[in-house]
């Protein structure tokens, strides 16, 4: 039987890369979305259609659902993966950046919620895993927005998994402590960013994207009727 479609968000690199290469594996069709197509494209995967999407883009978001829908049925399984980190001190931080990591990591999310839940609802059936942090369950210094926004994604998506519970539809939060990403790139202090690379080197160094991955897979992988409705899943000797 053919699989069902999986739409990920924040696949250029990577968690949303290595979620796609395993998404890949187990033989999905894909809907791979990010900003710089050309490194979805560069993937190189089966039945993997590609689309320049910001996911702060509401309607475009939405129509890119709709095209791979008709190319390959419901999606079954949404990851709202992509993400924004800017470090920063609370009196110094451009407020801008603040305005940008609400706009990726609560409204991006919403808006890729906005796009399936409806339809999920409707055929009782279906996965929503967002993507938070460690970040959403605990503070850090410097990073007051960016747990601001992380805090808020645990609180919608169990908010989310009440309301669908009935439509048997799964929500899942995962929380991944320090992961080997791109993600540190875009923090603007060179202070901080030295700090956390140092903080990352104290512990021995952090998990890969591929760890992530196998516990998104293993999650999507369990029967309907079982919800894993939170992992949080660092080093071990992150504390
Ligand atoms: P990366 O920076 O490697 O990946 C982030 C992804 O998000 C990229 O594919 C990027 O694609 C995409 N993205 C960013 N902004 C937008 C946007 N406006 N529209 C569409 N896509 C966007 O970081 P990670 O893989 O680490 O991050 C993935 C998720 O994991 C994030 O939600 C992050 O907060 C979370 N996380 C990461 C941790 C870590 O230590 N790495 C720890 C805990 C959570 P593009 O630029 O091409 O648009």
């Amino acid at each position: 039987m053919n699989k069902p479609l999986v739409v990920i968000t924040g696949a250029s690199s990577g968690i949303g890369e290595a979620v796609a290469r395993a998404m890949s594996q187990l033989g999905h069709p894909l809907l791979l979305l990010a900003r710089r197509v050309e490194r979805l494209e560069a993937l190189d995967l089966p039945d993997a259609l590609c689309r320049r999407v910001d996911v702060t883009d509401r309607d475009t978001l939405k129509l890119a659902l709709e095209e791979a829908e008709s190319r390959y049925g419901d999606t079954d399984c949404l990851i709202n993966n992509a993400g924004l980190m800017q470090l920063g001190r609370a009196d110094e931080q451009d407020p801008a950046e603040w305005d940008a990591m609400v706009d990726v990591n609560i409204k991006g999310v919403l808006n890729g919620i906005y796009a399936v839940a409806r339809q999920m609802k409707a055929r009782k059936g279906g996965t929503i895993i967002n993507i938070s942090s460690v970040a959403g369950i605990k503070g850090f210094p410097n990073h007051m927005a960016y747990c601001g926004t992380k805090f808020a994604v645990h609180g919608l998506s169990e908010t989310l998994r009440e309301e669908l519970a009935d439509d048997s539809v799964r929500v899942v939060t995962i929380a991944p402590g320090a992961v080997e990403t791109e993600l540190l790139s875009h923090t603007t202090s060179s202070e901080i960013k030295d700090g956390y690379e140092q903080w990352k080197d104290g512990m021995g160094g952090v998990i890969t994207a591929e760890d992530i991955a196998r516990c998104i897979s293993f999650v999507y992988q369990q029967p309907q009727n079982v919800c894993i409705r939170e992992l949080v899943v660092t080093a071990t000797r992150q504390t």
